[in-house]
């Protein structure tokens, strides 16, 4: 593969960088996901929704910018490089794919405009209380009373859903088939009677996820994407989606780049610890693993721009690109010692005027590295996608 830009794509980088240099709203860059209101995470998305930028990865007929994969990458890394805030991906990367590609007419009609301005917050309804990895296993019913469907059960984990107007559901719709035959995919409006919603607070104290509660929720029968029981098959295509937008490589360079300065500051026995060949040799080790799963993840994008969408090997992308995203937050923590164990609130270090002890770079590493425990668990754990890669990719 040919890595090296035409002096096209060279304009096409400084166009774009410039762009963003120019359009970023400065009050965004002092604060990190935790401390921004809705609005605010909004903002980004609705800046580049008018440009036209907001979904490269969508057919041009449905509002893509049609750039070529080199395009699309310059985009991802000009936008890391930046530090903007990424786009949620809850309508963007996983209910508006699904919509353009198995929804009707009137569904794309309806749907696809809120989503690309980003006017419409969407939530993912897909795990329950004992329905996690065995997703199949889930328990909300949705019943067909004439027009409608009733739907009563509970989802967990569901991210930002207290921000939600949307979500995009899995219910069962026959209980008598066997599960992959028994689920339906809705398209339920959160303001419905009969939805709760409560906090969960993880250990980094943030309030990044909820249960939601859905007793008799009357759901309109057109909000039912494609055909009643076949809903398996689109919510398995949504979480291919899903997995190769967790790999976020271009993330992972820039928070190297960030790991490395911080390893350039600190010093032991006088002598930066980026020049000491223990911690080097683990920053080039990540560095390796890194550009070996960018190339697959360029193999992978070649792949779909010919029409191939991710298929099971977005399994491999997404625990390589979580197991590297945990091992920079590891090396982070290292590189900073005790000072990383300083409780900051996301942005607190800028913004607040109670003493901070230690380096600006190491308050709230802590609870980063806490956060990032996540990344192999949601969007399938990745002992899950072993499991996919085991029986899909290598037939075992
Ligand atoms: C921060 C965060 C955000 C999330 N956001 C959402 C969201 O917005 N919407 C949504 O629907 N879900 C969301 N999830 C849920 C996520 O998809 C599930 O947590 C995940 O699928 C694992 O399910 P579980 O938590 O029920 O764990 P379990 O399925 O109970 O698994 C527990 C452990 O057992 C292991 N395990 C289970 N089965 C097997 C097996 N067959 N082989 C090997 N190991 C196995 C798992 O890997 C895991 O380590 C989120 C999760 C997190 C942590």
């Amino acid at each position: 593969m040919d890595m090296s830009f035409s002096p096209e794509e060279m304009a096409f980088r400084d166009e774009v960088r410039k762009f963003i240099a120019d359009n970023y709203p400065e009050e965004l860059r002092a604060k990190g996901r935790g401390d921004m209101t809705k609005e605010e995470i909004l903002m980004w998305h609705k800046i580049l929704a008018k440009k036209g930028w907001a979904a490269p990865h969508w057919p041009v007929e449905y509002g893509g910018t049609g750039w070529t994969i080199t395009q699309r990458y310059i985009w991802n890394e000009e936008c890391a490089r930046a530090e903007t805030t990424p786009l949620l991906p809850f309508g963007l990367s996983m209910v508006g794919p699904v919509i353009f590609t198995y929804g009707n007419e009137e569904q794309k009609k309806r749907f696809l405009p809120g989503i690309l301005a980003g006017e419409d917050w969407w939530c993912q309804g897909y795990s329950e209380p004992g329905a996690g990895s065995d997703l199949a296993s889930l328990r909300t019913k949705a019943v067909r009373e004439g027009d409608h469907y009733i739907i009563n059960g509970s989802k967990t984990w569901t991210t930002l859903a207290q921000h939600a107007d949307w979500m995009f559901c899995l219910a069962k719709t026959d209980p008598d088939a066997k599960a992959q035959d028994a689920i339906s995919f809705f398209l339920i409006d959160m303001n419905t009677p009969g939805i709760t919603v409560r906090p969960i607070i993880t250990m980094d104290g943030g309030h990044e996820v909820n249960e939601v509660f859905l007793e008799d929720v009357k759901v309109p029968a057109e909000n039912l994407i494609g055909e009643e029981n076949k809903g398996w098959t689109y919510a398995k295509f949504l979480l291919g989606n899903e997995r190769s937008g967790i790999a976020g490589v271009a993330r992972s360079k820039k928070a190297i780049e960030r790991l490395k300065n911080i390893a350039g500051s600190e010093l032991v026995d006088g002598t930066p610890l980026l020049d000491q060949e223990d911690f080097a040799t683990k920053i080039a080790e990540v560095e390796v693993d890194l550009t070996a799963l960018e190339f697959t993840e360029l193999r992978t994008l070649a792949a779909e721009s010919k029409g191939q969408g991710p298929g099971p090997e977005s399994s491999i992308l997404k625990i390589k690109g979580t197991e590297i995203q945990q091992r920079i937050t590891e090396l982070t923590l290292e590189a900073v010692g005790n000072y990383g164990f300083v409780y900051a609130p996301h942005g607190h270090e800028r913004t607040g005027n109670e003493y901070v002890p230690g380096p600006e770079y190491a308050a709230g590493q802590s609870q980063n590295y806490f956060n990032m425990r996540k990344t192999a668990i949601y969007g399938g754990s990745n002992e899950i996608q072993h499991n996919i890669i085991a029986k899909m990719v290598l037939g075992l």
